[in-house]
Order: C-alpha cells, then structure tokens, then sequence
C-alpha cells in the first residue's frame, strides 16, 4: 500500500492554506471550503497502474490521494471497488453507443456515502476525535454511524423527521445516537455546527470539512481505472450538495498532474428533482453562486437539499466541462427507478433512478447524440426504500393441494409483458 502524499489544505475561495495535521472545518478566514492539496511529485513515483494491481480493490488502493497517514486508521468495510456494468438493455432501447452503469449501491450501507465517510471517519479519529456527527438526508448517517461503529467513537446523527424509516432504523442498529429533525437537512445542519462546537464533536458535515469530497473523489479514479485509465464523454450524476462532483473534478486534475489521463474531461450533468434543483435554477440563470429553494419537496431524500456550501465549485465545474442540468419530476425519478430494475436487474434507490430520467431527457432533446460513451451513477439501493417498492397484495398465494392454485400458474404465463 502506498502513503499519503497529503501536504496541505487550501481555501477553494480565498485560496489561504492551512496546515493539514489538525481537524478543521471550513476556511477560519473566509468560511470557504477546504480542499486537501497532495504532492503530486512524490505520489507519482509510487501511484503507477502497475503497482496498483497488486492491491485490494477497496479505494484504500489509491492511498497516495487520500489524507489517512498510519494504515491502522484507515477503516474499511469494503467500500469502493463497485462493479462499473455495461448497459446494454438499456442503450439499445434509448438509442446509446455505449452506457455504463456505476453500481454505487454495491457500497457498505448501501450507498455511495460509504466512501465519504470511509475516509472523513478514519481521518478524524487519525487526527484525535473523539465524537462524530453530522446532518445528513439518510444515507450519510447510516455510513456515519457504521463506519463509527467501526472506529469504537460515538456517532450523533441528525435527520429530517420524515427520513425513510428504514434508515433510521439502520443507523440505530449501528448504535448512533439519532435524532430528527422538523425541518430539512439544513436545519439538522445549524444544530450540528452548535453542538459540535460546544461538545467538541468532530462536525462531518459534507463540504464543511475537507475529507469526505476525498473519499468521494475515488469514484472518479476508480471509474478512470476501470476503463483503463481514460475517462468516458458524459457523466450523470443526481446531485444534492453535489460533493461528488466536487471530489471527481478534483480526481480528473490530480489524475492529469500525476500522467495518468490527458487534459479532457467528461461533460458533467448534474440531475435535481423539479422540487428541490437550487443548483440547476443557478446553472441556467448564469449565476455564481445558487439561492436556496424554498420549499423543498422530492420522493428522493438525498437530492432534498435546499443549499449547499460546494455551490460555487459545483457550478464552476459543471461549466469548465461543458456540461449541462436537468430537472426531473418525482414520476420520472419512480419511472426510472423501476426502469433500470427491469431493464438490467439493479434495484437502485430513488436518486439514481433519476440518473435514467435524466438520461431519457437529454436523448429526447438530442443534448445526447447517442455517439457519447455515457456513465450513470447509482448512488444507492432501492433495498433501503421498501416504501417504493411494488407492494406484495396483489402477489397470489398457491394452496399446494388444490389443482386449480396452479392453473393460475398457467393462465398466468401468457400475461407477462
Ligand atoms: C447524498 C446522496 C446523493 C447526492 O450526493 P452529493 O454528492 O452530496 O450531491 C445522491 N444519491 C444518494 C443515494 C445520496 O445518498
Ligand atoms: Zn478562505
């Protein structure tokens, strides 16, 4: 395994750096996001696609580009080394060269956050926290709280009051401590930042420290390896704080410094629902910065995210790649869903079937051509939503000993789409 090459952490607004080897949240002189900086120079000599052959596929294999110092901090659960699918199903029916799908559900706790929190829990715990906790639309509790678990530190995690219940549920098996929340994930967020403060918890909250954008950002050199170390034409990603993209922007550069993919860059696509989507309304008002959303309401929790502090560098980045944004309603993100269930077998969560709703979108409006090598991102598993599931009434139940149970069987068989 190789060593961080961690050197520093810079202000992404007022570019001030500060030292890397104590916990921080975000800029003490401008409240700007902090981004981990990495000597790229010495990285290099060890950070080869040969030497990392021989590791384990987990996204401790790309060491080099993460903050963790002493390996006996680096905690895993298997996060990372998701199957990248090809879709063909799929393409074929909405006319795509090539599609791929990113299978993030595969994740510990059944969703992308795993590798957010994979990296932002192992570093704090390295850096001396004693506590953890964060505000969190579902599945960034549910990783923060097994992840926690893992390290033997409390978790205290704070979730709107209508948080799918089996999240709650999973977080309390973890043994955190859950709270909810009336209000939304940024309400969960003002109380976060105060008691953290005054109880010395380590704050987790996405963007507001520097770590778990790192462990998101393996997303972006896994998918670079996957495909042989060369990047695809179109990414679709469902955005809430949009860290994601934030971390695989920050990927694709270290990537390039280091010789492993050229100057180009996949054209982001951020996806919000038509309820909460602050960040698609910036993108098409030209504007800088995006205003939070009033009233934000979508059958997808995670994408339920009025504001973000990454509104800047999400934007920017967005555009640098000449992407673009989309808005889909709450039917097409449910269509979606059962979609990619049905078409290629992946029960995926509310927030990824909004990933084929986006994709269905820019077809019709020949945004995509079909020439693109195109890749979703599955953020997380349809598992964690039984409420979106098809209900079971309408199942039939056989009596083994009646005939007549299995000519239903039968009749039955000629009804299938
Ligand atoms: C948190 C979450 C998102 C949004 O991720 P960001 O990187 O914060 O924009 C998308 N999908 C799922 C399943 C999530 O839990
Ligand atoms: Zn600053």
């Amino acid at each position: 395994m190789g060593e961080s090459a961690l050197v520093s952490l810079a202000c992404s607004q007022c570019c001030q750096r500060l030292e890397a080897d104590a916990l921080w949240n975000t800029c003490p002189a401008c409240g700007g996001v902090l981004l981990a900086q990495y000597d790229l120079d010495h990285a290099r000599r060890s950070f080869r696609p040969e030497a990392l052959r021989d590791r384990s596929w987990n996204l401790w294999r790309y060491a080099e580009l993460l903050p963790v110092r002493d390996p006996v901090y680096r905690l895993t659960l298997g996060e990372g080394g998701t199957p990248l699918l090809a879709a063909t199903r799929l393409a074929r029916e909405l006319g795509l060269r090539t599609l791929w799908l990113k299978d993030e559900s595969r994740n510990p706790t059944g969703s992308f956050k795993a590798r957010g929190l994979a990296v932002a829990v192992s570093r704090a715990v390295e850096l001396g926290a004693h506590a953890v906790a964060l505000p969190s639309a579902g599945n960034a509790a549910a990783a923060l709280s097994a992840y926690a678990a893992r390290a033997g530190v409390p978790a205290y995690v704070f979730v709107p009051a209508d948080t799918p219940p089996t999240i709650v549920r999973e977080c309390l098996a973890y043994g955190a401590r859950v709270y909810r929340v009336r209000g939304l994930i940024t309400d969960c967020g003002r109380i976060v930042r105060q008691l953290a403060r005054e109880r010395g918890w380590a704050d987790l909250s996405t963007l507001r420290e520097p770590y778990r954008a790192e462990g998101k950002k393996t997303m972006g050199i896994e998918l670079a390896e996957q495909l042989g170390w060369r990047l695809p034409d179109v990414i679709i990603y469902p955005t809430g704080g949009g860290t994601g993209i934030v971390g695989m922007w920050k990927a694709f550069a270290e990537l390039e410094a280091l010789g492993l993919v050229g100057p180009e860059r996949p054209r982001f696509v951020i996806v919000q629902p038509e309820g909460c989507a602050p960040l698609v309304r910036a993108f098409h008002s030209g504007a800088e910065r995006a205003e939070p959303w009033e009233g934000a309401t979508t059958v997808a929790p995670g994408l339920r995210v009025p504001a973000t502090i990454g509104d800047a560098l999400v934007l920017q980045a967005v555009r640098a790649s000449r992407g673009t944004a989309v808005t889909v309603s709450d039917r097409e993100i449910l269509d979606g869903m059962h979609f990619l269930a049905r078409t290629e077998g992946l029960l995926v969560s509310p927030e990824a079937g909004a990933t084929a709703a986006a994709l269905r979108r820019l077809r019709e409006s020949g945004w995509l051509s079909g020439a693109e090598e195109v890749v979703l991102f599955l953020t997380g598993s349809g598992l964690k939503h039984p409420e979106l599931l098809p209900t079971d009434d309408q199942v039939p139940v056989l009596d083994p000993d009646d005939p007549r149970s299995l000519e239903r069987v039968v009749a039955s068989e000629t009804e299938h789409p």
